[in-house]
């Protein structure tokens, strides 16, 4: 077996064993890490494996409770969970891999401490190779969108929209300017996959209740838009119930468009390719996702959509010492006729992560490696307070059981037992107490104010910004979350599938 070399500054002391480097910390990277440190204990105890995880943060996110999050119904933190203290027994590295050399076996990683030290990123060993990036959202060169949107695959996403939906009523309710009113109540959503469709049916939950506060604004004022490429939404739970789920919505009012694609979004306008025009200073991109940009800077086979090209037992096609799964990672879906992908979902990337952590436990003790096989079995989504829609083991739910299906089924699946908790505390509070109908996009800003009163001027601001406690505080397109540090979007389009349909399947 290769001795592993060691890295420098981030871990300490070389390891006397096989380095199994695992790059990524969200659905796939922390279980995987998290089964492979319960397989390997021994094997770790004695120092004859480490286990070594790169994630650009310190927690893993909790993708399917961010329109949660963004309705207020779950705080920030309990939709994420704290790597370092689920994965106890690897070494963690905050950082970000730029590349990977597997035939050198070597990753090369920038962590917070290289761009600190302007030394230019580290390069990391390895002898087994797990690679876990996911996805990011696939954009269009769209006029506008780069400037104006925003995505909704983060924690720091979800809360900043809420903040930015509750700041846009703020402005609506202290203007008198129509045009600018007219703005502020209309969002614009184009996706109708289940990351779209949850996002704007919990905000417009939560935006419709928090109407109630304001002394001139009716729900009836917020327009609401889905703007989806395709016929149909959410395909995750079936035609029927995806039909379903545009009358709910269009009972609620909500303008969805279908067959309908976002031409540009300039200057405050979304300009609709039926040819309708709306003014609007929210636009969320939900339209599918492409594989992360890492892995094109890697020396592995990917397929025509840049996913890594894999075989049924979790290996890299053709490469030894190479494992993926997740978004990133195309596997064969055995369950299906021959050709067909495993779809990017947390249903596939969960269970994938347990045949990764026994076959790689296989390898390392030399016995046979298992394939994956499992049969989609449908999707749960909720369509806000006390609404939802599922299709799962062949059942049809929808209203009320299918959003407390929703539940069940998620808070099963957040990893553990201390978050369950939390979420059901916060659920059980939220019955009880009236929604939180508060935005604090200030916090976005945190020196803000130390700036003022030390004569400084608002970062990113102009002079005539308002005050800390005036109604127009944020950026000048809306949105507060600048880019954050990590992997940053290619922005060359691929063309797998339809660019503007939220659909997730392949
Ligand atoms: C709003 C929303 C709702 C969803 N709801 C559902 C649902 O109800 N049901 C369902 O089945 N699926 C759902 N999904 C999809 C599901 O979350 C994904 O399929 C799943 O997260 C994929 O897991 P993954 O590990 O491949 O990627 P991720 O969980 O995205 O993890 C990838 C990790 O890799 C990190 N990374 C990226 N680049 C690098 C790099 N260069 N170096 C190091 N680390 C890197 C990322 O920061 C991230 O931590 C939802 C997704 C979203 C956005």
């Amino acid at each position: 077996m290769v001795k592993a070399a060691n890295f420098r500054g981030t871990t300490p002391g070389p390891p006397s064993g096989a380095r199994i480097l695992v790059v990524g910390g969200g659905y796939v990277g922390m279980y995987t890490a998290l089964r492979l440190q319960r397989k390997l204990k021994q094997e770790l105890a004695q120092g004859e494996v480490e286990i070594v995880v790169v994630a650009p943060d310190p927690y893993m996110t909790y993708q399917p409770f961010l329109p949660e999050a963004a309705a207020g119904s779950i705080s920030p933190r309990h939709v994420v969970v704290p790597l370092r203290r689920v994965l106890d027994k690897c070494k963690i590295v905050i950082g970000e891999a730029k590349a990977v050399d597997h035939a050198k076996r070597k990753a090369t990683v920038a962590t917070l401490a290289t761009l600190e030290e302007g030394t230019g990123p580290v390069e990391i060993t390895y002898d087994e190779l797990v690679l876990a990036p996911g996805s990011i959202s696939r954009t269009l060169p769209i006029p506008g969108l780069a400037d104006y949107a925003i995505g909704f695959k983060t924690v720091e996403e979800a809360i900043g929209l809420r903040n930015h939906v509750i700041e846009q009523m703020d402005i609506a309710s202290s203007t008198r300017d129509p045009a600018i009113r007219d703005a502020a109540l209309t969002f614009v959503f184009v996706g109708g996959g289940y990351a779209g469709v949850e996002a704007l049916a919990e905000l417009e939950d939560m935006a419709r209740y928090a109407a109630r506060y304001y002394h001139n604004i009716k729900p009836e004022d917020l327009k609401f838009i889905l703007v989806e490429a395709s016929n149909r939404i959410l395909p995750e739970v079936g035609e029927a119930m995806g039909k379903y789920a545009i009358r709910e919505l269009r009972s609620r009012n909500i303008d969805v468009r279908l067959e309908t694609r976002l031409d540009s979004c300039e200057d405050r306008v979304a300009v609709l390719s039926d040819g309708t025009r709306f003014r609007t200073r929210t636009v969320v991109w939900t339209a599918g996702v492409k594989p992360a940009p890492l892995l094109a800077a890697t020396d592995l086979p990917l397929n025509e959509r840049g996913r890594i090209v894999c075989t049924a037992q979790l290996t890299v096609a053709g490469v030894d010492h190479a494992w993926a799964a997740g978004d990133a990672a195309a596997v064969p879906d055995v369950t299906a006729e021959p050709g067909k992908e495993c779809a990017p979902n947390a249903q596939h990337a969960v269970r994938q992560t347990k045949v990764l952590a026994e076959n790689i436990t296989a390898s390392l003790r030399g016995g046979p490696l298992k394939e994956y096989a499992h049969k989609y079995v449908g999707s749960v989504a909720s369509l806000g307070l006390h609404k939802g829609v599922a299709h799962i083991y062949g059942r049809k739910l929808k209203g009320y059981p299918a959003w407390l299906m929703h539940r069940v089924y998620h808070l099963s699946r957040v990893p553990t037992f201390n978050r369950k908790a939390r979420v059901l505390a916060e659920w059980t509070l939220s019955g009880l107490f009236k929604r939180e109908i508060v935005s604090l996009g200030s916090l976005e800003h945190p020196r803000a104010e130390f700036e003022l009163a030390a004569g400084g001027k608002r970062p990113g601001h102009g002079p005539d910004r308002a005050p800390h406690h005036g109604p127009q505080r944020g950026p000048e397109p809306g949105f507060p979350p600048g880019p954050k540090p990590g992997p940053k979007p290619d922005p060359e389009p691929r063309s797998d599938g339809d660019p503007q349909s939220g659909s997730r399947g392949n």
